[in-house]
């Protein structure tokens, strides 16, 4: 039985520094449940000088505490304690439901589990990849050689907070840093569970802490920190923009940015079976309600398979239901709150003044009260220029674009600001390879969308989509700066 009574879950409302939950004294902040905006805790916003103490505290860690210098088996031996146990937690599934837009189904299936591996995949790395030795004179060793950077600042957003903090928090323990770690103030609940239960696993008090409250206040307190010596984002673009150059401006410090996306689905004639074509499309727009960075939401689709296709979404799209997340039967996501769902009806508002036409779906589902569920939606007769298909919605909003020759349609599949992902449906070769090539974006998927439990495969954008990796062996090592030694003999 999964189902739960959201009044009954008690909430860690507040920051956690040091291994020991705080208040805080700053801005009162009102969180709401998404699935039916009830309010559920006021947090007490870390101020610049809560963020002070907590990235103190953390820089005195990771030096006092020897989690940087010991044997990186141990480390990884802590990450993995820790992956067991918040893959056994009993708590941390209801504040992930209860706190943000994931039904319980889905935390448990999926959040859950990824969360857990992504920890295990970092553990590890701890003792798998290093410097180099480099090809020097004969009489000398040259060698690059790793080390933490001491503090990293991590923010995340409100879509994925768990498995978003296992991509920030992972890599930059496993290397042997600590890391201060602000979630959206939306949903501020579950990476406090998390981070007790990394105190549990062994992970010195001090090495992981949360602070709480709104970008621009605690964020931005957070970057600007001189002992914050790496900033790693994943958020809007223009708040990665803002953060990149707060970064430059405190001590030139590098940032890692997971940003926006705008990612088309490019579908040929030679696609395949059309139900199979359609259930990945339909996944890749409507997952965690179209509140992904890679959500595939401009669908460009070649001539002949367009009419078909084009048929069996919108059919597809008329089977969802809205349901709250702690009701184990809900498999749809809200919209986080009302302010998203108010981004979601302007943009398709404007898209429709521009000569867009909606197939299905394009309002809120009804009677759902404070919840804002937002109907599967098909927008067809758009052009480039549509603010549908420039922008991106952060909705399950799918733009439908048509086209005759490869030609044409890999102009269309290139966005000129994002770069994050693609999906290419063909079963060609020639197709795919050259619509690997010559899609820009970080992620190129070849009949399939969406990442799988491949860790080892990085994720980030090219262009406005952002700046570095998540994942892989990559994040890993954008968590450790490189000392060149030279030694004569
Ligand atoms: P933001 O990018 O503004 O926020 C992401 C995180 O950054 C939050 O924790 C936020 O805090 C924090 N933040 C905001 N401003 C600053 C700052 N100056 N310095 C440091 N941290 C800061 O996203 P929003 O939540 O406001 O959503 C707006 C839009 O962003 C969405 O409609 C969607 O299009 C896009 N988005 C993209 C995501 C992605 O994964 N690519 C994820 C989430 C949103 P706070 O919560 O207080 O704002």
């Amino acid at each position: 039985m999964l189902s739960f009574d959201p009044d009954k879950v008690s909430l860690p409302a507040g920051h956690y520094i040091n291994g020991v939950h705080q208040h805080g004294a700053g801005n009162s902040l009102l969180v709401k449940r998404p699935s039916d905006g009830k309010p559920a805790a006021e947090l007490a916003e870390a101020d610049a000088s809560l963020v002070d103490e907590a990235v103190t505290l953390a820089d005195r860690a990771v030096k006092e505490s020897g989690w940087a210098s010991c044997p990186p088996r141990q480390r990884g031996a802590v990450l993995r304690r820790w992956a067991d146990l918040i893959a056994a937690d009993s708590e941390l599934p209801r504040l992930e439901a209860l706190g943000s837009t994931r039904p319980i189904h889905d935390v448990i299936q999926h959040e859950i589990p990824f969360t857990a591996e992504a920890i295990r995949f970092y553990a590890e790395c701890a003792d798998k990849f290093s410097g180099d030795v480099l090809p020097t004179r004969a009489a000398s060793l040259g060698m690059l050689v790793p080390e933490p950077y001491g503090v990293i600042g991590a923010i995340t957003p409100w879509n994925f907070p768990l498995s978003m903090a296992s991509w920030k928090c992972g890599p930059a323990l496993a290397a042997g840093n600590a890391v201060v770690l602000k979630p959206s103030e939306l949903t501020p609940f579950s990476t406090v569970r998390m981070a007790e239960l990394a105190t549990e696993a062994g992970l010195p008090a001090g090495v992981l802490n949360i602070v709480q409250g709104s970008g621009a206040v605690t964020g931005s307190a957070l970057v600007a920190h001189p002992l914050v010596r790496k900033v790693s984002f994943t958020g809007s673009t223009q708040t990665g923009a803002r953060i990149m150059s707060d970064a430059a401006f405190n001590g030139m410090k590098p940032v890692t940015l997971e940003l926006g996306g705008k990612s088309p689905q490019l579908v040929f004639d030679d696609a395949g079976d059309i139900d199979e074509v359609a259930g990945r499309i339909l996944r890749g727009f409507t997952a965690n309600g179209g509140q992904a960075c890679v959500a595939g939401t401009r669908l460009i689709v070649q001539r002949g398979i367009a009419p078909q296709l084009i048929e069996t979404l919108t059919r597809l799209c008329q089977n969802f239901r809205p349901g709250v997340t702690w009701d184990e039967t809900s498999r749809y996501a809200p919209l986080i709150d009302a302010r998203q769902a108010a981004k979601v009806q302007q943009v398709i508002r404007a898209a429709c003044q521009q000569g867009g036409e909606i197939l299905v779906g394009g309002e809120r589902f009804a009677g759902t009260g404070e919840g804002y569920f937002w109907q599967p939606t098909l927008l067809a007769g758009v052009s480039q220029d549509n603010p549908a298909v420039q922008e991106e919605i952060f909705g399950p909003v799918l733009t439908v674009q048509i086209f005759d020759d490869e030609e044409e349609g890999l102009a269309l599949a290139s966005h000129p600001t994002y770069g994050l992902c693609s999906g290419v449906h063909t079963k060609s070769i020639d197709h795919a390879l050259r619509a690997m090539r010559g899609i820009a974006a970080g992620t190129v998927w070849i009949n399939r969308y969406g990442r799988s439990g491949d860790f080892i495969v990085p994720t980030g954008g090219f262009q406005g989509s952002g700046i570095g990796k998540d994942l892989g062996r990559q994040a890993f090592e954008a968590c450790q700066r490189y000392k060149s030694v030279l030694i004569d003999f």
